[in-house]
């Protein structure tokens, strides 16, 4: 249940004063439709305005507040010619001018010779001063007075700032006093102030200073809600280390006789990821464990490995990826392993229809299927297995963290559920693992298999497209494969389409016969049988629209030439570029950019030129993103942060997450005074999901 004290701040923000039902669907799109969304929305900038008697010079450019008397109205008969109202300020003359003015209204605020209080930016105009659309009129006998400095909020098409400001204002009214969650030292070493007394304080700047992510009051916030974030990922990862799990011991049966089978040696790292989640599965606790590696560091064997230590012990295993083609991919991969090994796997994905798929769901029923891997399709309502006793997901920031808790229920209730290994591609800054992944544990592969060339990576003018295409022929001559990936346009799926398409034309002309397409409008089959044309060598371009799809492997790719390189993130090029120079021949990766650039674009471009290294592409990614944008916030099952930049407060998480771990550990059920608060903090934060993982409820 929700604390009491925090009833006023959930409830709907309509229940404020000028908050109507036209202002409620704006508040809903820019803020949240709670009283507390409206304190979470934090000024952007600041007006500071001086109050002055005197009109001067040195005031042109200042924010004013001045008490005039109105003097003559000129009513304009065009549209063109703005309605202007002089006035007097003590002797000197001021006018007020305002474009498609209404002149009713503007009688009634402005009437003849009544002192009012205007606020807004002083100019002069051809020798006379004038302020052109005043922010703020007020009558000088109502007591209301225009504060020096104004919160400036941001806003969307419809919200005015002195309508969100006052709904923000009214909002700040119902802010308690809430008991104090954050250790006292802490408090005290980073000077920081209460609760309540931060969120008035950063509502009310009064300067530039007060804007900034560092500042203490701010700095304070943030923390709360990223020490909010780190006990419900702690509370959840303690509540699955308590669930028993069942214990998936190695026999060495399967795992040592596929040692022998591997064409190379297993590197130090996959070993390495190998043993630590052999541990896990061993143990008789549920796994969550992330294996986080880069592109082409093998991955796929550290999961071949872990489903065979699954199946020594009778359980079946799932493996599912993000899209068809890499599941067949997967497929393809390791069957030939699994078949020698007396292993009889299936692929399910949503194309597997009718009595095929029946017969399948049949078989995994019975368990006479031991390994299924697939897509979504594999976690369906109707799909029953005999005995799931793992589920490995490939490319995690494609999946939701409800999906991953879905995948549990598949297994039987009284062997304790499903262990399971989630494995993604891309690196992710230390900060954002803690924030996004905090409730698993983690293994990196930081080693590549021996004999990887390097990728020699070049950005070039589109001009040159015409000249980079002849020279293409000699690639073909020597049988290697090409990608080319054509523009990402945002809004519009059918120009990307009609780009990529376009420009498969365009290279069919100089290589007849020679070129595929792939892309996000063929049907499954269409996009299985263009990539099989390519691995075959049948085709050796492929023009491809997304990334998805070329999330493949094809050894004989050695060049990745990638369209408009500017409007993709530094993320997704060192994904595309990790599809090159994969089996022993080096790799071209060109980027084909339209300047004129910005400045992040261009040092997207360098960094790509410079590094290879995804973890240094990922923390530089951070910086020129920022983190929401980093992984895609809904997709990543990286949590939404109202008030903390991830970008800017880095720091801060790796105390929160050694802070809410030391004190899970001394009060795991929060009966302590602090722990108390610490579950007021949780709902506050709308963390309170994670309330339910305590034993107690
Ligand atoms: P990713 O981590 O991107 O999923 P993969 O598992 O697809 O990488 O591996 C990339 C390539 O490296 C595959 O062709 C795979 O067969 C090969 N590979 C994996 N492990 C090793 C190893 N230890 N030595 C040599 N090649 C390896
Ligand atoms: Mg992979």
């Amino acid at each position: 249940m929700r604390p009491e004290l925090l009833f006023p701040l959930f409830k709907s923000a309509e229940s404020l004063k000028g908050v109507g039902p036209r202002m409620m669907g704006l508040l809903r799109k820019l803020t949240g439709e709670h009283v507390i969304d409206l304190v979470w929305h934090l000024p952007s900038g600041i007006v500071t305005r001086q109050k002055i008697d005197h009109l001067l010079p040195d005031y042109v450019t200042g924010q004013v507040i001045v008490t005039v008397t109105t003097r003559k109205h000129h009513p304009s008969r065009s549209r063109r010619v703005p309605y202007k109202i002089d006035c007097d300020v003590n002797g000197e003359a001021l006018t007020l001018t305002f474009f498609n003015g209404r002149e009713d209204y503007l009688k009634q605020k402005l009437p003849l010779d009544k002192q009012r209080i205007v606020a807004g930016k002083l100019e002069e105009y051809g020798g006379v001063y004038q302020i052109t659309h005043p922010d703020h009129i007020l009558d000088v006998n109502d007591h209301a007075d225009i504060s020096i400095h104004e919160p400036v909020y941001p806003l969307t098409g419809g919200i005015t700032n002195n309508m969100l400001g006052k709904a923000i204002q009214q909002a700040l009214s119902f802010v308690p006093v809430l008991p104090e969650w954050q250790d006292p030292t802490l408090i005290t070493r980073e000077k920081w102030i209460d609760w309540k007394t931060a969120v008035m304080t950063v509502h009310n700047p009064t300067g530039e200073k007060d804007l900034e992510p560092e500042s203490l009051p701010r700095q304070r916030l943030a923390y709360d809600e990223l020490f909010a974030n780190q006990l419900a990922l702690e509370l959840a990862r303690r509540s699955m280390k308590r669930k028993k799990g069942r214990s998936l011991p190695s026999n060495g049966t399967l795992t040592e006789a596929v040692i022998d089978l591997l064409p190379f040696a297993l590197t130090g790292a996959q070993r390495r990821a190998i043993s630590e989640i052999s541990a896990d599965l061993t143990a008789n606790y549920r796994m969550l464990r992330l294996v986080q590696g880069d592109v082409g560091s093998g991955k796929t064997m550290v999961a071949l490995m872990t489903i065979l230590q699954a199946l020594e012990n009778g359980a079946q295993a799932a493996l599912m990826a993000p899209t068809e083609i890499l599941a067949r991919q997967h497929l393809e991969g390791l069957d030939p392993y699994f078949k020698q090994l007396g292993l009889k796997t299936t692929l399910l994905t949503g194309r597997l229809k009718g009595k095929k798929r029946a017969a399948v769901l049949q078989e995994l029923a019975e368990g006479t299927i031991h390994v299924a891997i697939g897509t979504h399709a594999l976690f369906q309502e109707d799909v029953q297995y005999h005995d799931l006793g793992l589920a490995v997901i490939d490319e995690q920031h494609r999946f939701g963290v409800h999906q991953r808790l879905a995948l549990s229920a598949k297994g039987k209730p009284e062997t304790g559920g499903v262990d399971v290994l989630v494995m993604t591609a891309t690196p992710i800054p230390r900060t954002l693992a803690l924030t996004a992944y905090g409730d698993m544990d983690v293994s990196i592969i930081d080693e590549k298999p021996p004999g990887r060339k390097p990728v020699d990576t070049r950005a070039i003018e589109i001009e040159r497209l015409d000249a980079l295409a002849t020279g293409l022929g000699r690639k073909i001559a020597e049988n290697e494969r090409i990608y080319w990936v054509c523009p990402l346009v945002e809004e519009s799926e059918v120009s990307d389409l009609a780009a990529a398409e376009d420009r498969k034309t365009y290279l069919e002309a100089l290589y007849p016969g020679q070129v595929g397409i792939v892309h996000g409008k063929l049907k499954s089959d269409e996009k299985e049988a263009a990539m099989e044309a390519f691995k075959s060598g049948e085709t050796q371009i492929l023009v491809a629209t997304t990334v998805i799809e070329v999330g493949v492997d094809v050894p004989e790719a050695t060049v990745m030439i990638i369209e408009h390189a500017e409007r993709f993130g530094l993320a997704q090029l060192h994904q595309l570029r990790g599809r090159v120079g994969r089996g022993g021949l080096a790799g071209n990766c060109l980027l084909l950019y339209a300047g004129p650039l910005g400045e992040t674009q261009k040092a997207r471009l360098k960094i790509m030129r410079e590094t290879e290294d995804g973890f240094v592409i990922a923390e530089e990614d951070l910086r020129l993103r920022g983190a929401g944008e980093l992984l895609g916030t809904r997709q990543s099952g990286l949590p939404e942060f109202k008030i903390a930049e991830l970008e800017k407060c880095g720091h801060l998480v790796t105390i929160a997450r050694d802070d809410a771990r030391l004190f899970l550990e001394k009060d795991p059920e929060l009966q302590s005074k602090r722990g108390n608060a610490v579950r007021t903090l949780l709902y506050l934060f709308e963390r309170d999901s994670a309330i339910h993982y305590l034993r107690s409820g």
